[in-house]
């Protein structure tokens, strides 16, 4: 009789034994299903010594009920699986469910039945069946998915097809992609891209394990390197995936695969719908999907030949997870990658200094594109004192900026004002009785979005109209708008300069990939003269006559206290600048600011980016803080307030005493209500050499919480809410 030990979902059990009969093969990484008491579950086999469980008799064992139809996960994952466990504290099921992230793909093969416009009319055409009739053009879809696109119920489409007016086709749920042809239209290289692409690509052909910083000024051709590494994976028919933060994963960015390699690539985010999760991911694990373009959560997925890994704006906050596994995407890929053997190239223009300090010490091997593609200059820096040149009472931007607007819309170029702040204000309040709005499931104010005409909470979602009078006092027409956001940028523009179309891009106003491509457009045919945008303007966009860029608020940024608020600062301004005089005319950019001598503001200005990596790498060693030193943070809530400041206390009472280990707290977070949880936290600072994990481990394990207690550990966090 065989035994074997399954790694399962069920988080509440520890890793179970079952049977299997003699004869069958389940090697570890099989992924099978297994009786539990009346139900079934889900497991991966897994090496018996690497996970160690109760010893049962072999009496007791129940034989499984069998494997499902897709490939055992590599050795080289699963080893992965446990690594990203071991660092993040998390459990490896929590891990291994990223692995297995669709449910469709487990069963196997598949047809299914799709809908789509028959040509039919039907007889009776009510106002729904017009709108489905409408908007469903063009498409094929399941049923639920056309209920979606259309906005009706599914009731009414329905009602289509049994009229005739919608016909069933039967599509195979796994047909092949397109292939990628690796010299469909190669570039003509600049002398320094190419070095740097034959350094990738020389990397890919040779195999094994290859860190490379690409650190690279905006628009000095980073994306068109790294495709040369691509182009060699996919000689060699291997595997490659390229993680792009999700607000990147545009159009844009996909058209350029296109015209590059011929056909889009495979893509892997949030939005996919299930039909199209479960065929990229079934192409990912037979090793069929060539380039897979992702949000972080690609990372885990089976590839079954992966030969390369781009980590592209790797310096992205977005990459680390906020809630579950916290992991950061861009560690875990260069650990991907030396599990895998291959190459690994993390691409930007403001490398993290963790990242930096990698390639300092020899370990990532930094490869420099300090020049932009074409002759383009790096845009001019300058600063506004607000101090000084204060804007007009009520408004928000200052003369001098007012006047670079004006003359660019007399030119016919376009501007930018970056502000990374949605909607109308931040904050708003009763001037007479001094009430303010705030989300009643969260320590936050609620924003008012003026042009959807509501008060909404951005860490929740709450939402409410914007009423006519105070709630508290009852009094009328008395509520202020207090601090701009973006709407309210736009607005003192149009006042300003009546002639200028103006536009918002928020992912308020581009919220859906169709809107993002019309604004887009619309930029780049320069029917849009002013953008006012949050931080997704930052990164990706490309319109040559784009030569102005205002900060409305360089400041922002710098406050809360954050670790890497200097940073974030430094990354965030250099991006959007970044979009300044990409095309023949040179760009400008002007920093609003209360603090022009600000280390950080100074480097921005003096365009002195050494500088300020300089004065940032002597704070974090001074302060202990990464690369230097650790951080680590334990997030305690509970819907009740008691019930999460007791647990806080439990923890901190049992806190180890270490040399090399600092612990502060527990005090309330800064958010201290978050989504109705009321939230605690630890924060723990610790020497390099610590084993920081181990240490929380044997610290959480000792301990027992009430059911409604929820024990976060966040390693190496980069959210200090
Ligand atoms: P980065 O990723 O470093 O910001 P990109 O790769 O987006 O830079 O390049 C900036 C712009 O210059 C893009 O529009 C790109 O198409 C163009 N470009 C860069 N290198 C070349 C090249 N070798 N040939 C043609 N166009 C190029
Ligand atoms: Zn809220």
């Amino acid at each position: 009789m065989n035994r074997i030990r399954l790694l399962h979902f069920n988080s509440a059990l520890g890793p179970l034994d079952y049977r299997v009969p003699e004869g069958t093969d389940v090697p570890p990484g099989t992924v099978v299903v297994a009786p539990l008491g009346p139900r079934q579950i889900i497991g991966i086999v897994w090496e018996k010594e690497r996970l160690p469980a109760d010893e049962v008799p072999d009496a007791k064992l129940r034989p499984i009920v069998g494997r499902l139809p897709v490939p055992p996960l590599k050795a080289e994952l699963r080893r992965l699986i446990e690594w990203t466990a071991d660092y993040y504290c998390a459990h490896p099921a929590a891990v291994a469910r990223m692995v297995l992230s669709s449910g469709g793909a487990l069963k196997g093969p598949a047809t299914m039945v799709e809908y789509r416009l028959s040509g039919i009319e039907p007889e009776r055409v009510t106002p729904q069946r017009a709108v489905a009739l409408d908007s469903l053009q063009g498409e094929q879809a399941t049923i639920r998915e056309l209920a979606d696109v259309a906005g009706v119920s599914e009731g009414v489409l329905r009602g289509l097809v049994n009229c005739g007016a919608l016909e069933p086709v039967e599509v195979d749920c796994d047909r092949p992609f397109p292939r990628a042809q690796a010299d469909f239209a190669e570039p003509e290289l600049s002398a320094e891209q190419q070095e740097a692409a034959d350094r990738f690509a020389g990397a890919v052909k040779d195999g094994g394990f290859a860190p490379f910083l690409l650190d690279g000024v905006t628009g000095s051709g980073k994306t068109e390197t790294y495709f040369e590494a691509i182009a060699q994976a996919l000689r060699n028919d291997r595997q490659t995936l390229v993680l792009l933060p999700e607000i990147a994963l545009t159009e844009a960015f996909l058209r350029r695969f296109e015209d590059r390699f011929g056909v889009p690539p495979v893509t892997w985010h949030s939005s996919l719908k299930s039909t199209e999760r479960r065929r990229a991911w079934r192409a990912i694990a037979s090793g069929e999907a060539q380039v897979v373009v992702g949000a972080r959560s690609a990372l885990f997925l089976p590839y079954a030949r992966l030969g390369l890994i781009v980590v592209d704006e790797a310096h992205e906050i977005s990459f680390k997870q906020g809630e579950g596994v916290r992991y950061n995407a861009r560690d875990v890929a260069v650990m991907r990658a030396r599990f895998e053997k291959i190459p690994v190239i993390l691409a930007s223009a403001t490398p993290a200094l963790e990242s930096l300090q990698m390639a300092e010490s020899g370990i990532y091997e930094k490869i420099d594109l300090p020049n932009r593609f074409g002759g383009a200059t790096l845009p001019e820096i300058g600063t506004i004192d607000l101090t000084k040149e204060p804007p007009e009472r009520g408004r928000w931007l200052a003369p001098a900026l007012v006047e670079e607007l004006k003359d660019r819309l007399d030119k016919g170029e376009q501007s930018l004002l970056f502000l990374n702040r949605r909607g109308y204000a931040p904050l708003t309040l009763c001037r007479h009785c001094g009430y303010r709005f705030q989300c009643p499931n969260c320590s936050a104010w609620l924003v008012e979005h003026r042009l959807s005409r509501r008060l909404s909470c951005h860490h929740c979602g709450h939402e409410t109209e914007i009423p006519d009078a105070c709630p508290e006092c009852g009094e009328g027409d008395c509520l202020v708008a207090c601090g701009p956001g973006v709407e309210r940028i736009a607005d003192e523009v149009t006042e300003l300069l009546p002639e200028a179309r103006v536009a918002i891009a928020t992912s308020d106003t581009l919220s859906s990939p169709e809107k993002a491509a019309k604004f887009v457009a619309e930029a780049e045919e320069g029917l849009i003269d002013v953008i006012v945008g949050t931080q997704l303007v930052t990164k990706g966009f490309h319109f040559p006559e784009l030569t102005l860029v205002g900060v409305v608020d360089a400041d922002l940024g710098l406050e809360g206290g954050d670790l890497r608020a200097a940073e974030r600062t430094y990354q965030q301004i250099a991006q959007v600048a970044g979009r300044a005089g990409r095309g023949a005319k040179k760009g400008e950019v002007l920093l609003q600011t209360r603090h022009p001598e600000a280390p950080v503001i100074a480097a921005l200005a003096s365009g002195d980016r050494d500088a300020f990596y300089e004065s940032e790498t002597e704070a974090r060693r001074h302060a202990g803080a990464p690369p230097f030193g650790r951080w680590a943070a334990i997030i305690v809530s509970s819907e009740d307030e008691a019930e999460a400041r007791e647990a806080a206390r439990a923890i901190g009472g049992t806190r180890p005493v270490l040399e090399d280990v600092a612990i502060l707290g527990p005090a309330p977070a800064p958010l201290a209500l978050l989504r109705g949880r009321y939230r605690y936290r630890l924060l723990i600072n610790a020497r390099r050499s610590a084993e920081v994990q181990n240490v929380i481990r044997e610290w959480l394990g000792a301990l027992q919480f009430p059911q409604g207690v929820r024990i976060g550990v966040d390693i190496d966090p980069y959210s200090f809410v």
